[in-house]
């Protein structure tokens, strides 16, 4: 089971005090897909290992609540530009809709990884921690049943990754072959069978240890010629 606990937070942004919930524990008992989105039965942790303010929309893991969050002037502009607006007309919708329906769940996942996204990438973070947080928004948007998000993140993340890729030093270079293959993957599961394969074949040339790397090189031959959804 997956449980989740009250936490109380305080926006480094804009100081407003707000409660938002966080996984105590979890588990993997729901597999893993190809994409190596890891499932949990029961309620999934991914929307609750991040939060968001929900006053000006500032977005991060618990330790961006804390003093070690890196909050230049320049990045409190932009959220209160780019992310606080969206916010404001949240709530807006709410309040137009409440009575007549059951209160709105809590922002998604999707919307609170995209969030994260952002801020990650104000703070200059490296291309391959933004990359990740794209990727979660669109195992999140799985979750929530909208496939044409679920695309439109799996497209970003993948140009992410591919940057990370580029960099001179954006990946170590035994992690080099596994994020080669998800970038495969990502344009698998978006339908882009050409870039794709591309990627799949890229991928021998990025082994670093052979006997270790086995099974990306396996993986990346499935994918590419019988892929599958699921590992194990
Ligand atoms: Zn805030």
């Amino acid at each position: 089971m997956t449980t989740l606990q009250q936490i109380e937070l305080t926006c480094p942004v804009c100081e407003t005090h707000f409660r938002s919930q966080a996984v105590v524990s979890t588990n993997s008992f729901g597999g893993k897909r190809t994409d190596f989105h890891e499932r949990a039965a029961g309620t999934q942790p991914l929307p609750y290992l991040v939060h968001m303010c929900n006053r000006c929309g500032y977005t991060g893991a618990e330790r961006d609540f804390t003093e070690e969050a890196d909050v230049s002037p320049m990045l409190r502009e932009q959220v209160w530009t780019e992310l606080a607006p969206q916010i404001a007309a949240q709530s807006a919708l709410q309040g137009e809709i409440q009575g007549a329906q059951p209160a709105k769940p809590a922002v998604l996942g999707s919307e609170k990884y995209e969030a994260a996204a952002k801020v990650a990438e104000w703070q200059g973070m490296e291309p391959r921690h933004v990359a990740d947080l794209l990727l979660r928004a669109a195992w999140c948007c799985v979750d929530e049943g909208d496939i044409e998000a679920e695309r439109f993140f799996r497209r970003k993340a993948a140009w992410a990754f591919e940057r990370a890729l580029d960099g001179f030093d954006g990946v170590a270079p035994e992690e080099r072959a596994v994020l080669t293959y998800l970038v495969g993957e990502l344009w698998r599961r978006v339908g882009d069978l050409r870039q794709a394969a591309a990627w799949f074949d890229r991928v021998p040339s990025e082994i670093a240890d052979r006997r270790r790397q086995r099974w990306v090189l396996d993986t990346a031959r499935q994918q590419r010629d019988e892929p599958r959804e699921w590992f194990g």
